[in-house]
């Protein structure tokens, strides 16, 4: 080595002379108040390192190993001059770093780093069980009591060869009381979504945490990551292999980004989005710019822009009100549902696209699943949770597995993922938006049928939407024009897409929208009353006093809704055009699934109960008439049915029809001939 100071003198110097900027030797009270707290570890931020010494800190990133052993040998007479009892009752200190020069991606990482010291970020994937690892094994020699000492460190346990004191080669039982344990875990890091190049599968990598800082972070945690490389050997038929398992050891972990979920915006971007605000046709412009590529569907765009730009969380001391839109969109196929999730994952400051499969065996929610090779159990995020502070976007939400469909429930509405299996007990996080799309179990939607019924989704999952929006794919000379036409002309040129507000700017306006938080007005405040009240009058007017039109959910969803169009014109309040905007929206939503298309009532109850109340009356009526001709001269000609039908109930020939096929495709009544009806039963 050409430097003249050895490696334990200048960390020493380090140690005693690095003083942060009021003048506090920081280490030197580290150091002190390690003792006080009772603390084995010494955090040592790289940045200080750096700074103080290159020469030394470039080495240490080459071999932080070797390192590691000479500068704990420090930490540990400099604890012996304080407290040496303290010194002398520790087994073990760890040097921990943080805060390396630069970051390695995880994509990144491969031979070149073996051994070295990294950082490196990443989603936390899946963890296991906190389980005890023997770092020093103490072994009863079985033929002379003798106790024999090893320190451990590969992957397997090491025995004594032979016996200090007898020479004997076997038999050794290990002393769990005289050995020194060490807390472990084992945790997978992902890529986080929003550094997946487009097209690629997220990379992931084991780590392996040890002593005060296993259980620090949990599935869905972002996490930045520092630690030496490792290699674990592979075993084939013929021995060991060449090729090796990476792995990280970590040194130091810092949960990052538990709020930091959008890009960080340089004075003069912010007044960029300002100028962009400032513009009368703001909120078109920012419509506009929302899947560009896809021609109409102007509802949706405008749900979508303010599921992106979200409300405002309210955490009280007794519930938590999440801020975060959720939108469901049902359609026929080919009605661009995938393309307009696809869009919104990748706008989003932070989205995540997946089906309602999951892309990992934990799904949307959470799995804990046993480990192939030691059987010990771990905790697996799903989607909602990796995707924690931030947006998912769910295809195919009606292909949800069956554990999902229990947990979802929660997910949605107090946005936590309980978990309680395999002695892992646990809650995650899962505050994100959820945009989800669903096919009719049937191909097709069908609407005389009630969204239940069209997907196979339960009900109380779906009043957790704030915006349901059916998408049908009715032929429409007029609309085909135009869709074909832009579909056409788009294909041609691509220069003719040039949305007000490129991809980019789009993100950064979603990110600077989201850190105001808008408040209501007295007038905001009465109109939504009165909306509400009106609405939950209508039904009852009606007649029927149980059919409810409007739940507090909606309520909720209205002021989530009107704050994130406030935040669309990054408005401090929320403006009475706010409300009424969302409330035509609400409305729009309403209509397309819970309108009663007899009376023009909006009538929630067909969300719940199936068909709409008085759906449910016509078509009692055409069962009663069936049910009388039946009794009476026990068989039903389908012309004197229609003639009883109109003369009776003033039903009409061609809504007679309606209820009949209704009815026939329930399966509550069939044809046992031509022209004849019968009841099944
Ligand atoms: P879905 O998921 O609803 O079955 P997709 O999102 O896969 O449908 O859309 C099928 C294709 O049709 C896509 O390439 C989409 O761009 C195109 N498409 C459908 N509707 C429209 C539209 N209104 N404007 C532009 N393209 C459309
Ligand atoms: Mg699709």
């Amino acid at each position: 080595m050409a430097r003249q100071e050895s490696m334990e003198q200048a960390f020493t110097r380090f140690i005693e002379d690095h003083e942060n900027d009021e003048g506090e030797l920081v280490y030197e009270h580290a150091i002190s108040e390690m003792v006080v707290k009772g603390e084995k570890s010494l955090i040592i931020n790289f940045t200080d390192l750096y700074g103080f010494d290159a020469e030394l800190a470039r080495m240490v990133l080459d071999d932080p190993e070797t390192h590691s052993a000479i500068f704990t040998s420090v930490v540990r007479s400099k604890l012996r001059t304080r407290d040496p009892l303290f010194a002398e009752s520790l087994d073990w200190v760890n040097i921990r770093y943080r805060n390396l020069p630069a970051g390695t991606p995880l994509r990144k990482i491969g031979s070149a780093h073996i051994s070295h010291l990294v950082m490196v970020q990443g989603i936390i994937v899946r963890a296991s069980s906190v389980t005890p690892l023997v770092v020093r094994a103490t072994f009863r020699c079985s033929v002379c009591g003798e106790l024999n000492h090893l320190e451990q460190s590969g992957q397997t346990m090491m025995k004594p060869k032979k016996c200090i004191s007898c020479d004997n080669r076997k038999g050794f039982e290990l002393v769990p009381r005289e050995s020194v344990f060490v807390d472990s875990q084992k945790v997978t890091i992902q890529e986080r979504p929003e550094d997946l190049p487009p097209g690629q599968l997220p990379r992931s990598v084991n780590v392996e945490l040890k002593d005060d800082i296993v259980d620090i972070a949990r599935p869905g945690d972002r996490i930045t990551i520092t630690g030496f490389i490792k290699l674990l050997p592979r075993y084939g038929r013929g021995g060991e292999l060449r090729t090796f398992d990476l792995n990280i050891e970590a040194s130091y972990l810092d949960v990052s980004g538990r709020d930091a979920e959008l890009l960080d915006l340089s004075p003069e971007e912010e007044e960029e989005m300002r100028a962009i605000a400032a513009d009368p046709f703001v909120h078109q412009n920012l419509l506009n710019s929302i899947a560009p590529s896809i021609y109409g569907h102007d509802y949706i765009k405008q749900a979508v822009l303010y599921l992106l730009l979200g409300g405002v969380s309210r955490e009280r001391e007794d519930v938590r009100i999440r801020g975060d839109i959720n939108v469901l969109l049902v359609g026929d196929p080919g009605t661009a549902k995938s393309q307009m999730l696809n869009y919104a994952a990748r706008v989003a400051p932070r989205g995540l696209m997946t089906t309602g499969r999951g892309s990992t065996a934990a799904g949307l929610t959470a799995a804990v699943v046993k480990e192939g090779g030691t059987g010990s159990f771990v905790l697996e995020a799903g989607a909602l949770v990796l995707a924690d502070k931030g947006v998912c976007c769910i295809d195919e939400m009606d292909k949800m597995r069956e554990e999902d469909r229990g947990a979802i429930h929660p997910a949605m509405e107090q946005q936590i993922v309980p978990i309680a299996k395999g002695g892992i007990v646990a809650t995650l996080n899962a505050r994100c938006s959820i945009l989800a799309a669903a096919n009719p179990t049937l191909g097709r939607y069908n609407p005389y049928q009630t969204i239940g019924q069209n997907i196979t989704l339960p009900v109380t999952l779906l009043s957790r939407f704030d915006l349901i929006f059916v998408l049908r794919d009715i032929p429409d000379n007029q609309l085909d024009t135009q869709i074909a036409a832009h579909i056409l002309n788009l294909a041609r040129d691509q220069t003719l897409l040039s949305p007000p507000l490129d991809m980019v700017t789009m993100k950064k306006y979603i990110s600077f929208a989201k850190t105001i938080n808008p408040v209501l007005t007295q007038e905001v405040i009465d109109r939504f009353q009165d909306y509400y009240i009106k609405m939950r009058n209508a039904s009852i007017e009606g007649g029927e006093a149980s059919a409810i039109s409007i739940t507090a959910r909606q309520l909720e969803a209205l002021i989530r809704l009107s704050e994130a169009r406030a935040r669309a014109h990054l408005r401090e309040t929320i403006m009475i055009e706010d409300a009424e905007a969302v409330i035509n929206l609400t409305q729009k939503s309403l209509e397309q699934v819970g309108i009663d298309m007899a009376t023009g009532q909006i009538d929630i109850d067909i969300l719940y109960t199936g068909k709409p109340r008085s759906l449910q009356n016509q078509l009692q009526k055409v069962l009663q008439v069936i049910n009388d001709m039946e009794r009476i001269s026990g068989s039903v000609k389908e012309s004197d049915m229609y003639e009883t039908l109109s003369t009776d109930y003033g039903i009409n020939r061609s809504e007679g029809a309606r209820f009949i096929s209704m009815l026939m495709r329930d399966g509550t009544i069939y044809m046992p001939r031509p022209g004849y009806y019968r009841r099944a039963d």
